[in-house]
């Protein structure tokens, strides 16, 4: 059944608004021509969306679906890191975390448990799933579904802080530039370097998480949360589809194909229940 699945995998994002602080990187100055202006609404730009923000919010919502089926799950931090809040890495530890590594006795020879298999970070050791930053770009037709990417609309952002002083008669104390995305949509693109079928067991479980969690504080995506930020409907587009389906996904004058409902079923009755089985085998087997 795995081998039906191909090792690129692709999540689809809808997000009203995405902060992730200073991190994104625009090619505004190559697409501007040398005149750019941070506010002018015809500006064409388009950058990528690191996948570290990315990762950190997949993981969480991974760790999750671990715990729930009752697992630990490797700590993201090193066991020898020197933590400024120790006493909250023990209480880690207490909720549902091992130490970085503590699963396995040589990372190179065994996988550990199943986060520190898909994530790697100890020993040298990768992790089996890449995941890709998100290429994102405000014109439709030029966006590639396939490659991972997105629609999305740069804005820079300003923020003023307001003396509250009534004398002061609002005067800015300070300003702050944010870079944000705003209206994004499309396709992450994850690549398995091995695939097993707990790990799409896990992904599914932990996207759909994420969707039902997507206004919790906890599981909303990158910086600016208080203001509504980062609140991310997603789904895994289904494993099976070929890539003109997925393009077809997108594609706002077109609905499914028959074969694509076909699929949508196979993929609800009898994959995604298998790989879910897996998983939970896994977690149990687990130290
Ligand atoms: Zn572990």
């Amino acid at each position: 059944m795995i081998e039906d699945i191909d090792n690129d995998v692709f999540v689809r994002l809808q997000t009203d608004l995405l902060v992730v602080g200073d991190s994104i990187m625009t090619d505004r100055h190559h697409a501007s021509n040398g005149n750019y202006e941070a506010d002018d609404p015809q500006n064409q730009i388009g950058g990528i969306i690191p996948a570290f923000p990315l990762s950190g919010w997949l993981r969480h919502g991974m760790e999750e679906i671990v715990h729930q089926y009752d697992g630990t799950a490797c700590h993201p931090g090193e066991a020898t890191a020197n933590f400024m809040k120790s006493d909250v890495y023990e209480r880690d530890l207490d909720a549902g975390y091992h130490e970085k590594g503590a699963c396995t006795d040589d990372p190179k020879e065994d996988d550990g448990c199943v986060v520190f298999d898909l994530f790697g970070g100890f020993g040298g050791v990768p992790g089996k799933v890449m995941r890709r930053p998100i290429k994102f770009n405000p014109v439709r037709y030029s966006i590639d579904y396939t490659r991972g990417e997105a629609e999305g609309h740069y804005r820079r952002l300003n923020r003023n802080i307001v003396s509250r002083n009534r004398e002061d008669n609002r005067d800015p104390l300070r300003n702050a530039e944010v870079d944000a995305v705003a209206n994004l949509d499309g396709c992450w693109h994850l690549s398995f370097r091995e695939m097993k079928p707990e790990f799409i067991g896990l992904l599914a479980e932990s996207i759909d998480f994420l969707d039902t969690h997507k206004t919790d504080f906890m599981y909303q995506l990158g910086g600016a949360r208080n203001f509504g930020a980062g609140i991310v409907n997603c789904h895994l587009i289904n494993p099976l589809y070929k890539e003109r389906e997925l393009k077809r996904v997108f594609d706002r004058g077109k609905s499914n194909t028959s074969k694509m409902d076909e699929k949508d079923d196979q993929w609800a009755a009898e994959y995604r229940p298998a790989f879910v089985d897996t998983l939970e085998e896994r977690i149990e087997e687990e130290p």
